[in-house]
């Protein structure tokens, strides 16, 4: 784990300098004996930039700080979740579904989007799912600096309490992407960071067969599943696939024996 509140981006620009002060010893042959230390020092810092990054996007792992991808569990439970919502007729439809189902879920909502369907994310409260923070606008938050971070996060908490009437402790940054400052201004104000076990990339709608024949491969005990109701800010693409995927996957894992419970459910410690 990295304490220090690095930016990812500081990092790759002295890793940057590093590999090419490397390559240019290399390259007008200084210490080139016993071995090519200017080309090795290059090649590491490639190789620690790459790691860097990769820690920052996948969705597991506590390298940055810790996050909540699964709980390790014996029992069949797994979380749905749903991001970048609300999104009409979308959002709609998923909690039709899941009203039909008696599933909970949790909803990692963009702050402007519960601005403009405050009645649909009331809708969620009240039929006992459970409300994330997904960002106001779906920023990429390794882009953003400090301040911008804190406008996104406080403002859409503030929407999400205005509307509802209830805040929330759940966080899902956009993309999954964060860096040792995102964890650690998530932390100061007692966010949960909730990345995810299984996802099917259901935002490329790829087809109904393949978003539920992914997911269903990846299913495990305790697994967090990632879908989407909306489509970041812009609100463009059609989300039918995932609407009709989220019924199937609901009928399949029921018959093998699985219960749905909300994200809080998924990270209260074993019993
Ligand atoms: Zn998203």
């Amino acid at each position: 784990m990295l304490d220090l509140n690095v930016r990812l981006v500081s990092i790759l620009g002295v890793l940057t300098v590093i590999v090419l002060l490397g390559l240019t010893l290399d390259y007008l042959g200084k210490l080139q004996r016993p071995f090519r230390l200017g080309l090795w020092v290059a090649l590491l810092g490639i190789a620690a930039g790459g790691l860097f990054t990769f820690m920052a996007v996948r969705p597991v792992g506590h390298f940055y700080g810790p996050v909540f991808s699964e709980l390790k569990t014996a029992q069949k439970v797994v979380a749905l979740t749903f991001d970048d919502g609300p999104y009409p007729p979308y959002t709609d439809q998923i909690l039709d579904i899941l009203k039909e189902a008696r599933v909970p879920a949790t909803f990692f909502v963009v702050g402007l989007n519960a601005q403009k369907y405050p009645d649909l994310l009331r809708r969620i409260v009240a039929e006992g799912h459970q409300v994330g923070n997904h960002t106001y606008h779906h920023l990429d938050l390794l882009k953003a600096d400090s301040v911008a971070i804190s406008k996104e996060v406080d403002s859409t908490n503030a929407t999400i309490m205005d509307i509802t009437g209830k805040g929330t402790l759940l966080v899902r940054p956009p993309h999954g992407f964060r860096d040792a400052l995102v964890m650690e201004m998530m932390a100061e104000r007692k966010l949960s960071v909730v990345e995810w076990s299984v996802a099917s990339r259901d935002w490329t709608n790829p087809g109904v067969e393949t978003i539920v024949d992914r997911t269903l491969s990846k299913v495990k005990n305790g697994a967090i599943i990632l879908l989407h109701d909306g489509d970041g800010v812009e609100q463009a693409a059609s989300r039918a696939q995932t609407v009709e995927a989220t019924r199937r996957i609901i009928r399949e894992l029921k018959a093998e024996g699985y219960t749905f419970v909300t994200v809080s459910e998924i990270l209260k410690p074993e019993d």
